[in-house]
Formats: C-alpha cells, structure tokens, sequence
C-alpha cells in the first residue's frame, strides 16, 4: 500500500453525510449562483478573521489577481514577492498586468527574507505579497514597516496557511488584504476549487466584489469597468461553511502529526543533515506541508519511494528559474538560498487523518534510509 503524501478519501469517509447534506442544501435551495451558501460562508470567514469583509472568488490564484488589481495594483508597478512559492503567486502578479520582483528566503525557516526587503524596492514598486509558505507567518513586523515607509501596499498570499498565527494576529488579518486559496489540499479544502479575499476596507471589498462579477455593481446590470467571472461556486461555498466549524480540528490533527515527526526525528537531526522544519519565534505553525531539508535529498527520495513512500517536494524549480519568467531577468544564482533549498528540501506526508502506522512506517523507512548513507 502506497502511503500518500496527502489523501482525502479519510476524511470524506467520516463527514460523508454533512458533506453530502452540503450538496444537498444548495441543489435544493433554489439558488445555485452567489445564493446563501456563498454569503454565509463570507461572512462566517470575515467574523473568524474578525474582519469585516470576505469576497469568495473561484480560486486561489484569482484571489491573488483580484487582491492585487482591487489595491490598485496594475500594468507598470512591480511588485515584491519571494520565487519560493507556489507559482501561482507569480502568474497572479503576472496576472494583472504588474512585474514579479523576487526577494531570497531565510536559510532556518524558507520565508522571505525580509533584511532584503528595502534594497529591492524602486520608484516603480506598489506592493508586497509576503507568502505564509507551508504554515507559518513571514515576519510581518519589518514588511509592515517597508511597506509604511514606502507607501506600498501589502496583500498577504494566506493560501498555505489559515488560521496560522504571528504575534497573536491571524494569518490575514496585517495587511491591507489577504488571499485564501481553497484546494483540496489546503490547510480548509474546498470539495473542489475555490478562493476568496479579506479585508477591513469597505472600498476594497465593493472592488472585490464587481471584479468577481464581470465589472458589474451588483445592483445594476452595467460594467463600469470590465472585470472577471470568479465567483466562489455554491457548493463548494457551502461544504466550506461545514468544514470551517472544524477547522481547529483539522489543525490540532496536522500539528499532532508534525508532533509525532519532531519526536521521532529529533535524536537524528543534526546540522548538515536530516532538518526538521522550524518555527519563528511569536508564530503558531499550522503545517500545510511538513518540509524538512537533506543535503542529499534526491538519494533519500529515490529510497523512500523504493519503500512505498510518494514524496512532493514544495517546490523543485524556483519560480524565476522557469521558462515563463526568464524574461524578468532574475538569472540563475541571483537567489542563493531559494535555489540550494530547491535541490534539498522535500515534504514528508501531512494530513490530519493520516494514520499513525502509516506515518509510523515513513518514520521507520526515512531513519533507515538516512542510517544508511
Ligand atoms: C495553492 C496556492 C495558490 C493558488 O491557489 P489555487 O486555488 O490553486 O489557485 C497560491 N499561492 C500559494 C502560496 C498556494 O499554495
């Protein structure tokens, strides 16, 4: 039996009759288009973020997009963001017209670095997109203060991490708005595809709102400017509305899983071999991915999959190192930490219902494989 890096099939089987009363509710709602699933859902995702506002959108990408260009962020700004990311992130800047600058990570937990902040804004920069990569928040404090002291505004790229916490504020809740994604996979899943965006500003969310909706105010049947179709569906609005009551849940499982790794790891992590992830001080971890970081990485790969075992790795290629964003000019070896991480790092599987003798046989395998070499 192959042990996933991450499966929902679990999952579905214990809340299949909520699920499907999900489907249910909607098909006989009468209303299968931006009806009361899709409004309720924002406004029970805002009230957890203790925001006023949440634009449910079609995806996470879009809600990047949407962000961005309802911020006022278009053709000619650049905008800061790190090439350790999901790609996404990128094509989303791409998206509205702006230009991606790339900023390196950090070396102990893979996020922006952001000492390098500063030296990367111009007269052209208009914003920051910090990305919460695989759970944990980047060090808002000093992009807040960047941003202050440069007039850019920030949209926080949440799609790894709800309800992942810096210093006591949620994920979502520092800059002036905040991207979610939806996929399956992430930390609140959708059945589906989906996305939205946050915000405490009102001007923001009526943005948000006619970008999702061909560039209509919703009252009148007239674009004022044109926009997009990326509505959150109804359905998947809905089964998120059940699944957000148990979010805390899913998160307590995925920190049991990460606990269960560190203490059964911890004896063989040393520096310049096996790495476990590692937490900033002031932040609450929701481990999206559980990465952790081997010099010989491609070997341990190749045994553990000899052992049954799928790995993913978050991510292979850094984002400026392909093909569609070469033009940016950001050549190989201009980013050294993102490019060494991308040749070592590799995520062990993390869900909250993976079983324990599955997880059990990953920890087995990866120290026999790495007692080994
Ligand atoms: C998943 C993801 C996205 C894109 O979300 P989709 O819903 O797949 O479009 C964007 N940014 C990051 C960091 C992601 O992990």
């Amino acid at each position: 039996m192959t042990t996933r890096v991450w499966d929902y099939l679990s999952e579905y089987e214990n809340e299949r009759d909520d699920l499907l009363d999900a489907v249910e509710t909607v098909f006989g709602s009468g209303q299968l288009v931006l009806g009361a699933s899709v409004a309720g859902f924002e406004a029970e995702f805002a009230g957890r973020h203790g925001l006023d506002h949440c634009v449910g959108v079609d995806n996470g990408t879009n809600a990047v997009a949407l962000g961005l260009e309802a911020l006022g962020v278009g053709p000619g700004d650049e905008v800061i963001t790190v090439s350790n990311t999901a790609a996404p992130t990128v094509v989303a800047i791409d998206a509205v017209g702006a230009t991606p600058v790339f900023v390196d990570v950090r070396e102990d937990d893979f996020l922006m670095d952001t000492d390098r902040l500063a030296a990367a804004v111009t007269d052209r920069t208009r914003a920051i997109v910090p990305v919460h990569l695989y759970g944990q928040c980047v060090d808002m404090d000093p992009v807040l203060r960047v941003a202050r002291a440069h007039d850019l505004t920030v949209l926080e790229d949440c799609a790894q991490a709800h309800g992942a916490r810096y210093h006591g504020r949620t994920a979502g809740t520092m800059g002036a708005a905040a991207a979610f994604s939806f996929y399956p996979t992430k930390v609140l899943g959708a059945y589906g595809d989906g996305g939205a965006v946050i915000t405490d500003s009102a001007e923001t969310d009526r943005a948000l709102r006619r970008l999702r909706y061909y560039g209509m105010e919703d009252a009148y049947y007239v674009v004022s400017t044109p926009g997009h179709n990326s509505r959150l569906d109804e359905v998947q609005a809905e089964i998120l509305r059940r699944k957000l009551t148990r979010l805390d849940a899913y998160i307590e499982g995925r920190r049991r899983v990460a606990r269960r790794y560190e203490e059964a790891l911890r004896d063989i992590a040393v520096d310049g071999g096996l790495m476990l992830p590692r937490t900033r001080p002031g932040n609450e971890h929701v481990y999206y991915l559980y990465v952790v970081r081997h010099p010989r990485r491609d070997l341990v790969l190749e045994e553990l999959r000899r052992r049954d075992i799928s790995l993913n790795v978050s991510y292979p290629w850094p984002v400026h190192t392909m093909e569609g964003f070469r033009h940016l000019g950001q050549s190989e070896g201009s980013l050294a930490v993102t490019e060494r991480l991308a040749a070592e790092i590799f995520s062990l599987p993390m869900y909250p219902s993976l079983p324990e003798d599955r997880q059990d046989h990953v920890i087995e395998s990866l120290r026999e494989v790495l007692a080994k070499l």
